[in-house]
């Protein structure tokens, strides 16, 4: 069997002994194995510190941005190769595998071109230069710099790809190395992918380092110029954030979470008008895209009460035209979850939202026309639930399936109805809403913002063109408050900022004018 190894200090180590088996969600066959046991971390991390942060510190934005731009020529030029992996080994059907691919290489190409409009500087200033006195000769002004350790980023598995790359982008453009730790789950594509990377010889020597396998004492070793940007479930947020070395340095942490996000049907939709189609195939792919497996997933479907029957016929019709099965097999569209494990933890979560819903569409454990080994592979066909109303079913609020399960919810068509259940989820990545009507809309932003990370308006004006909500551009923040993590990636510029430093430097205007370069 392939043993997976880790990047660290400028040469691939060999892990000890075996943490864990990867196997194919398809059909469980077991093809690698990994482990990060044994790795010097605390070395990994003063190399990285030193060589890769020195040589990052010495280039300018726009020669880092040429970096990334490497990176995503070096990545798309194996587009094929990977994507053929994450069919054979992830499961993944060929348009979740380029989802998450194309993700990537387009962020690391959209954070070059960004490098290139940031130029020659190697700080970034922020704001204007105040006055501090009665003369313009005391001047402040607030300064960006890149921190001097490195940035541990930490991924979950269902975006192997995307997930490092929009990391390292904003990280390696602000000017600090990385040091990347995958999801096991996946972890042989994000392997191929730091294969990669390193064969490429794009990067200076300790600018990446990768582990492949358990974190281990990783974060024993941070500095409080470290930072930790993580992704997963807000469990695992939470033991990193109250990490003692983490509280004791007070290194940086960044959580993206998990998060119940809504879609809500406006009350003048017709269901005979573009905005419900665009309504209904928003629903229906983020049931099935990556087999439901999407941070940005649709959980919760908020309509109005007179919708749900129209509603509930348009998502089975369209759920019968996703043939579900082995992604290998020809006409497949939705393949199965990450693996056994997962689709358990699905299935739990499951159980804890049928307590106070009923069944609307699909049947839990059903696999009939499952195309493969369905009892082998980790299939799971989607499941729409049906909450009586907010307050009926206080569960759909809290619990994250991370699968394909939605719960439709009534309401009354208010935008304050609405905006309440989205407040029930404690905070969200995302909320998608469907109107028409300009008042509708302007009273929905008002009320449901401070509870998003990123609020999504489909109309019938945006109908032809509009990608759908679980779409994370890089100009706009990813993240939402809360549950969510209460963090924020990427954003355009904004996403360097945690990688910097920010300072307020006073003094002598002119002077320090000339030296920060305004
Ligand atoms: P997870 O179990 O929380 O794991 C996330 C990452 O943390 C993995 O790399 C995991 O390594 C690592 N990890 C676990 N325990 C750790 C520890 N004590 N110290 C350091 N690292 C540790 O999440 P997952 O199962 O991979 O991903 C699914 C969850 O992620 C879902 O809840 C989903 O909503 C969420 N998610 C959120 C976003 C977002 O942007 N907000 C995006 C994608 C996914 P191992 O894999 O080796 O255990």
């Amino acid at each position: 069997m392939r043993k997976l190894e880790n990047y660290v200090q400028g040469r691939w180590q060999v892990g000890e002994g075996r943490e864990a088996v990867l196997a194919s969600p398809s059909n469980a066959e077991a093809f690698a194995e990994v482990s990060a046991k044994g790795i010097d971390h605390a070395a990994g991390l003063a190399y990285a510190r030193q060589r890769g942060g020195a040589a990052l510190r010495a280039m300018s934005f726009a020669e880092r941005g040429s970096l990334l731009k490497g990176l995503s020529q070096a990545i798309h030029g194996k587009r094929e190769e990977l994507i053929t992996l994450a069919v054979d080994e992830l499961g993944n059907t060929r348009g979740d595998a380029k989802f998450d691919l194309d993700g990537a290489t387009g962020t690391l190409a959209w954070y070059a071109s960004l490098g290139k409009r940031l130029g020659e500087a190697r700080h970034r200033l922020d704001g204007e230069p105040e006055e501090l006195g009665a003369s313009s000769r005391l001047q402040g002004q607030h300064l960006f710099v890149p921190r001097r350790g490195v940035a541990v980023l930490i991924n979950a598995y269902n975006f192997p790809a995307w997930g490092m790359a929009e990391k390292m982008a904003t990280a390696i453009l602000a000017g600090m190395p990385v040091y990347v730790k995958p999801g096991t789950a996946s972890a042989s594509l994000a392997h191929a992918v730091a294969k990669i990377i390193v064969e490429s010889n794009v990067l200076p020597e300790g600018v990446f380092s990768f582990i492949c396998g358990r974190a281990g004492d990783l974060l024993d070793h941070l500095e409080f110029q470290d930072c930790v940007a993580f992704t997963g479930s807000a469990a695992t947020g939470r033991v990193i954030r109250s990490h003692p070395r983490i509280l004791e340095k007070g290194v940086r942490v960044n959580v993206e979470a998990d998060s119940v996000n809504s879609a809500i049907l406006g009350p003048d939709v017709d269901e005979e008008s573009e905005t419900f189609d665009l309504f209904i195939r928003d629903v229906v792919n983020d049931l099935t895209q990556k087999a439901g497996q999407k941070c940005t997933a649709i959980r919760r479907v908020v309509v109005p009460e007179g919708a749900v029957e129209p509603v509930k016929t348009r998502i089975e019709e369209e759920l019968a035209r996703v043939p579900i099965g082995l992604p290998s097999e020809k006409g497949v569209r939705m393949g199965p979850l990450a693996g056994k494990d997962q689709l358990e933890e699905a299935r739990a979560r499951l159980e804890d939202l049928l307590v106070c819903t009923e069944i609307l569409i699909g049947s839990p454990g059903d696999l009939d026309a499952v195309r493969g080994d369905a009892s082998r592979g980790a299939f799971m066909k989607p499941v729409v639930l049906l909450a009586k109303s907010a307050d009926a079913a206080p569960a759909v609020h809290c619990v994250e399936v991370f699968g394909p399960v939605s719960t439709v919810i009534a309401y009354d068509g208010t935008p304050e109805a609405a905006a309440d259940i989205l407040a029930r989820g404690e905070g969200s990545l995302v909320a998608s809403f469907y109107s028409d009507d300009r008042g509708f809309a302007a009273a929905l932003i008002e009320e449901a913002a401070p509870y998003q990370g990123r609020l999504v308006w489909g109309s019938k004006r945006v109908a032809g063109s509009a990608p759908t909500p679980g779409t994370v551009f890089p100009q706009f923040i990813h993240g939402g408050p809360g549950r969510a993590g209460d963090g924020e990636e990427l954003g355009g510029v904004r996403g360097l900022d945690f990688y910097s430093q920010r300072v307020a430097v006073e003094g002598f205007g002119p002077l320090l004018e000339r030296i920060l370069g305004r």
